[in-house]
């Protein structure tokens, strides 16, 4: 599992950025020094220095005295693993963004929500914003990086990375988001489709460990599902391949961003869920504007809903169940909060729906990485592109 690191008071992080800064522009400097350079009392120093060995951030090496008498000193050196990488995860209305060590280790990371589908200019230039502020926490420079590794919501072209659904993300159209992302940050850029990310994470250190041929499904504001076969990620002949959120439900009217009316997602996206959780149960939606799907769902009313969904998103994947015969659904992105109510439906679903063989064999779970699957994902791409 990636670890998180505590959380350091924002006095501690910036004696310790401030140190980071120091033993960059002084590789070599002993603690004395560097007490003396950046005007910290000895004490400070030693305490963050200690912190910054903790986290792997520096390294000390003994050096005998200049004279060759004396107690030798101990210099202290920026520990700046080859295999550092950047890390990001566009969501429909957020970008998330880590730095990561070789270990998966996540160093620091940001996330903020933004309008991606609408502005795409804005949305690149706040990710590669986001990268910079979490390196400068940890005394980095994007040179630092290996390389950067974004998931994008949409279809990318298989063979040039260019945005090509003019149905799904309308203002990232004709990008190349890794020229685009490149330009930005200065560094090697590798990019994929999100529920791509989302289950390479789940697949490295989820519910999805040690899976060959699972379905991960993301569903937040839209519903994309990243396909694992024989081990691999499936993008079918143009890339395409998981885009289920416009899969047309035969009962359903209602008009998607694609332009087609009674798309999945206009029926079981976080969005379409709330906005009926909201009239059922105002009370709580008064309190707060997004309260927490997991204690909603155990209303019985508000289960009931979350249900429904489930049942429509298994009537779906009853389908690719009988294509695909996988071994494991792990559902990911913002509804997945709601936790047992919704894979209670999308069994039912497939308990009806499926072949039951396919429907025996398949287990439905919740990403284990929660909303942090596709970052994590990312993070294990670009490492896995680290040679
Ligand atoms: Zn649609």
């Amino acid at each position: 599992m990636p670890t998180r690191l505590p959380d350091p008071s924002p006095r501690r992080l910036r004696t310790q950025q401030q140190l980071l800064s120091a033993i960059r522009r002084h590789a070599g400097i002993t603690r004395r020094d560097l007490s003396r350079l950046t005007g910290l009392s000895r004490s400070a120093t030693a305490e963050a220095v200690q912190d910054l060995l903790a986290q792997c951030l520096i390294a000390e090496r003994r050096s005998d005295s200049a004279a060759g008498v004396g107690r030798p000193s101990a210099l202290l050196f920026l520990n700046a693993p080859e295999a550092l990488v950047g890390a990001i995860d566009f969501g429909h209305n957020h970008v998330a963004v880590a730095v990561a060590d070789s270990g998966s280790r996540v160093l620091a990371d940001r996330r903020q929500a933004v309008d991606v589908d609408q502005e795409a200019t804005h949305a690149l230039d706040q990710a590669a914003a986001l990268l910079a502020d979490c390196l400068d926490e940890r005394g980095l420079t994007a040179s630092d990086l290996a390389n950067v590794t974004a998931g994008i919501p949409c279809p990318l072209d298989a063979s040039t990375g260019v945005v090509r659904s003019p149905t799904i993300l309308a203002s990232w159209v004709d990008l190349d988001p890794a020229h685009e992302l490149a330009a930005r940050t200065g560094r090697l850029v590798f990019v994929d489709n999100d529920a791509n990310m989302g289950a390479r994470g789940e697949q490295r250190f989820g519910a999805a460990c040690g899976c060959r041929d699972f379905i991960y499904v993301k569903a937040a504001h839209g519903i994309g599902a990243g396909l694992v076969l024989n081990g691999e990620t499936y993008r079918g002949a143009l890339g395409i391949a998981g885009e289920i959120g416009h899969t047309q439900l035969p009962d359903a009217t209602s008009l998607c961003r694609c332009g087609n009316r009674g798309c999945l997602e206009t029926v079981v996206s976080i969005t379409e869920v709330r906005r009926q959780l909201a009239l059922i149960r105002p009370q709580a939606h008064a309190r707060t504007a997004e309260p927490s799907l997991a204690e909603l769902s155990r209303d019985p009313a508000a289960a009931r809903v979350v249900g429904a969904a489930g049942r429509t998103l298994g009537r779906v994947l009853a389908d690719i169940c009988n294509v695909l015969n996988p071994e494991a659904i792990i559902v990911g992105g913002e509804l997945s909060l709601a936790g047992e109510p919704l894979l209670a439906g999308i069994r039912e679903s497939l308990d009806r729906y499926a072949q039951p063989a396919a429907a025996q064999k398949v287990r439905i779970d919740v990403a284990a990485l929660g909303l942090r699957a596709e970052l994590i994902g990312a993070v294990t791409t670009a490492l896995a592109h680290v040679v």
